[in-house]
């Protein structure tokens, strides 16, 4: 029966195996069909096609719209350094302007000039519109760190405080969509922008011109990914904490949990989502920081994670470093100002890099190792290192397919979720089994207690029976079961209490047999020993209650008669001595025995030992007297 159920639970085992194994890979293509589709669209609907301005000067012809009707301003802006102008003044100023790339920072351009980080400039751009002007509208992106902007003369947005002087400029992250007056067919856009409080000046990325309803809907589809990702990571914060709080000896949902909030603080300092914050005092300092602190914090959690799932497979050493470094790093953002960070991430983008291909290395180590869940994990880094490598790319400007690194998230969770659930599923499986073996072991004890319940109760009956016969054997002569000395020594004791207190007199009697030793020496000692037990038998049955007998050495015995006087123990004894004698023992023989007594009664301040004298000297008198008496 057992065997058969070992047998039946093993096919269920391997069953479940199977079922967990075809439910990852349905899981994984899920995860495909939803999430494919969905960056494949928003890698396309957030990214406006481009057009190339040259020296300050861009002509735009109906076809450059493209069907989303969204065209990004890049390429050469008018740009002058260290200088704060007016639309008019730039009409009329005599300097001429240097030419800069409108997007990247201005101190990451790559002809000769270079400009520092800090300081402020204006950027200049003059468009001619060769196509229906009607509803045109600028999206302004979030410019480093304060912007004024003007199309034609009008001030249309501003962003912060723009100023020459450090200690009057205000950063803000401020995005926004400025419409154009309808009917232009020419125009310019001036930007006046300072910088003291971030690592890259001026246009990270470049003004998009577009239909102004097309823009608005570029917005809400960005604000609406945002949305959707920081959902799914508050529940899988959620999910992992209560993960955790039901079996908190288990810290990989906890390390999960902490991983998901520093992916979701990243996911809301993103520039659409700046505008909860930077409506704050010091949002722009407090943007920046998060979102760069959730970024260096990100990658050691991620790794301890991973460790924590694969012990063997990661290097204790190697780990400890990559924390230590981050942890550097991002004490280093929480510190220092937000101007200092631009070169740190260069450095950390390396960092970031080598944890990933170490996950990676260690993970696909750990696979193959047949680690549980290592396979889906593996997936799960994949899916989410790919958008990272995508977002490094793109933050440099070698690839402009835009940042997904948080939808990226959202498959490494899936597949994470299901290898945290696969394990939880497993406790509960060894938990049943446990408490299987519990219930049996439990069963076993029981029984145990019971046979040892029983093994006690026998050993203490034995030992209360040796107890009686050692008591015995210390109180009673063996041969004739009459006490000892020492075993009427406490009778003769409360005799003589009780005479103390009450003058109630007793009386010893002392027999012996006469010439016993012509009994040994006709008969053998056996049936000397017979006569004196045949004896002792006699005196007990004829003796009453309360008197007590005792062998007091060889063929002498003592009665204590309590409460008797001289007179009623003389009758006592004449009834023994007759009922001794009348007595044939050990049939056939026949042989008739006669005893001799001495009798005493207890008299005032009389020792036991006088009185023991004076029935000793009774019976001696007895002897002389010829044997077969009973004297006082
Ligand atoms: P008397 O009439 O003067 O008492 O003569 P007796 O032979 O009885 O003399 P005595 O009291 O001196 O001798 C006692 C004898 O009893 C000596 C000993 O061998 C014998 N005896 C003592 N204890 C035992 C016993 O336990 N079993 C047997 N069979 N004999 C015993
Ligand atoms: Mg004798
Ligand atoms: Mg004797």
């Amino acid at each position: 029966m057992l065997k058969l159920m070992g047998f039946v639970s093993g096919r269920l085992q391997s069953y479940k195996d199977v079922w967990s194994k075809s439910l990852s890979v349905t899981l994984f293509f899920i995860t495909s069909l939803i999430f494919f589709p969905l960056i494949y669209h928003f890698s396309i609907a957030l990214q406006p096609s481009k057009i190339q301005a040259s020296n300050g000067l861009v002509s735009i012809k109906h076809s450059d719209f493209s069907s989303r009707n969204t065209l990004a301003l890049a390429g050469e802006w008018a740009f002058y350094w260290q200088q704060l102008l007016d639309p008019e003044q730039i009409k009329s100023t005599k300097v001429s302007p240097s030419f800069v790339q409108a997007n990247g920072g201005w101190q990451s351009q790559s002809n000769k000039q270079s400009y520092q980080a800090i300081g402020y400039a204006t950027y200049h751009l003059d468009l001619s519109l060769q196509t229906n002007s009607n509803n045109l509208a600028l999206q302004i992106p979030a410019i480093e760190s304060a912007y004024k902007v003007f199309v034609n003369s009008d001030l249309m947005a501003t962003g912060g405080q723009v100023s020459d002087i450090e200690s009057s400029a205000r950063p803000n992250y401020h995005t926004t969509i400025v419409k154009i007056p309808d009917g232009l067919t020419h125009f310019s856009i001036t930007l006046q922008v300072s910088n003291y409080h971030s690592s890259w000046g001026g246009l990270w990325k470049p003004i998009v011109l577009g239909d102004i309803h097309a823009l608005h809907t570029l917005q809400r589809d960005k604000v609406a990914l945002s949305m959707f990702i920081l959902g799914t990571l508050l529940i899988t914060v959620v999910h992992s904490l209560i993960q955790y709080f039901l079996r908190p000896k288990d810290n990989i949902p906890l390390v999960f949990a902490c991983l998901c909030i520093l992916l979701f603080l990243r996911e809301f300092t993103v520039e659409h989502m700046s505008f909860i914050l930077s409506t704050l005092t010091g949002g722009f300092v407090l943007i920046t920081k998060l979102n760069f602190f959730s970024y260096y914090a990100g990658f050691p959690v991620g790794l301890y994670f991973f460790h924590l799932c694969y012990p063997k497979e990661f290097h204790r050493k190697f780990c400890i470093l990559m924390y230590s470094i981050c942890t550097l790093f991002s004490i280093f953002v929480l510190v220092f100002p937000t101007r200092y960070f631009g070169g740190s991430v260069v450095i950390f983008q390396l960092l970031a890099v080598v944890i990933m291909f170490y996950i990676f290395q260690r993970t696909w180590l750990a696979m193959k190792n047949n680690r549980r869940g290592a396979g889906v994990m593996l997936l799960g880094s994949i899916i989410a290192f790919g958008f990272v490598f995508n977002d490094i790319l793109n933050m440099n400007n070698l690839i402009s397919t835009g940042r997904f690194f948080s939808l990226g998230v959202i498959g490494f969770i899936v597949c994470q979720s299901f290898v945290t659930n696969g394990r939880f599923d497993n406790y509960i499986d060894k938990n049943a089994a446990l408490t299987e073996k519990l219930k049996e072991r439990n069963a076993d004890l029981e029984l145990l207690s019971g046979l040892l319940e029983t093994k006690v109760e026998q050993r203490t009956q034995q030992l209360q029976k040796a107890n009686k016969e050692l008591k015995a054997l210390a109180n009673n002569d063996p041969l004739t079961k009459a006490y000892n000395r020492h075993g009427i020594q406490q009778y003769i004791m409360a005799a003589f209490e009780r005479y103390r207190r009450t003058q109630e007199p007793f009386s010893i009697l002392i027999l012996d047999y006469d010439h016993f030793k012509q009994i040994n020496d006709n008969y053998g000692h056996d049936v000397g020993d017979l006569v004196l037990m045949t004896g002792a038998d006699l005196i007990k049955q004829t003796m009453r209650e309360q008197d007590k007998l005792a062998r007091w050495g060889g063929e002498e015995f003592l009665v204590l008669l309590p409460g008797t006087d001289l007179e009623g123990a003389l009758s006592i004894g004449q009834k023994l001595k007759d009922k001794i004698s009348a007595k044939p023992i050990g049939q056939p023989l026949g042989i008739t025995v006669t005893v001799t007594i001495g009798v005493a009664q207890i008299q005032p301040a009389e020792s036991f030992d006088k009185l023991f004298k004076r029935a000793d000297d009774a019976l001696y008198k007895g002897k002389q007297a010829g044997r077969n008496q009973i004297c006082h």
